[in-house]
């Protein structure tokens, strides 16, 4: 089976000889991100990176026998789980988001009730873009920077390797809004050790009405 957008992330029917997780479709081509982030880091991260994730998780999966989990179930109780699961898991759910939440001519000032809510929580969107921006360039090593939302309050925060808000394990806990990815993967190709200078790049991407989208969701 095909699956797209949130949809992947939602699989309790399925039969035996079908993989439970499938890599969704990129919704634009490799190229349509350029000059922000080029074509091949996005090939590789695509076609290669994520398609690892949900290769191993099916693994994970089958071996498990927990191929009629929902994506969410397996992450909300990740500490349950093995870290093939745990890390793949992560990982599947982290880059299906991302690639939504970009578009090509992203990017401007937010829209939409998630405007108002950044406003009324950060006071503005500057003062919420630098908060973001310092999250992410100041997580140490691999991981990713998140905007949540949760019992409708808005809140900034990063987790380590392919962790997320939804997993029990994080403490930064919430619908994940907004997720950046600042693996080394993500970026170096063409903004090697620079990563602030990708962040800010990143900015001139993000598909706001998915943003909002999700703002819906929780
Ligand atoms: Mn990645």
């Amino acid at each position: 089976m095909r699956l797209t957008g949130d949809v992947a992330f939602a699989t309790p029917f399925f039969k035996a000889d079908e993989p439970a997780f499938t890599l969704p479709d990129l919704p634009y081509p490799t190229s349509a991100l350029e000059p922000n982030i080029d074509t091949m880091t996005m090939e590789i991260h695509h076609g290669k990176h994520h398609k690892a994730y949900v290769d191993n998780l099916n693994k994970a999966v089958n071996e498990g026998k927990l191929n009629n989990k929902k994506l969410e179930e397996l992450l909300g109780q990740a500490s349950k789980y093995s870290p093939a699961i745990h890390n793949n898991g992560g990982g599947h759910y982290n880059h299906s988001m991302f690639w939504t939440l970009m578009k090509p001519a992203g990017g401007g000032d937010p829209t939409g009730p998630v405007a108002e809510a950044i406003n009324s929580t950060f006071g503005s969107f500057a003062a919420f873009k630098e908060k973001f921006n310092t999250t992410a360039t100041s997580r140490f090593g691999s991981g990713w920077a998140w905007l949540v939302a949760k019992d409708g309050k808005l809140n900034i925060g990063s987790t380590p390797n392919q962790d997320n808000p939804l997993m029990d394990v994080s403490d930064l806990k919430g619908q994940p809004l907004i997720g950046l990815d600042v693996w080394e993967h993500a970026y170096y190709l063409k903004y090697q050790n620079k990563r602030a200078d990708y962040v800010n790049a990143w900015w001139n991407l993000l598909n706001w009405d998915e943003v909002n989208r999700r703002f819906k969701l929780q």
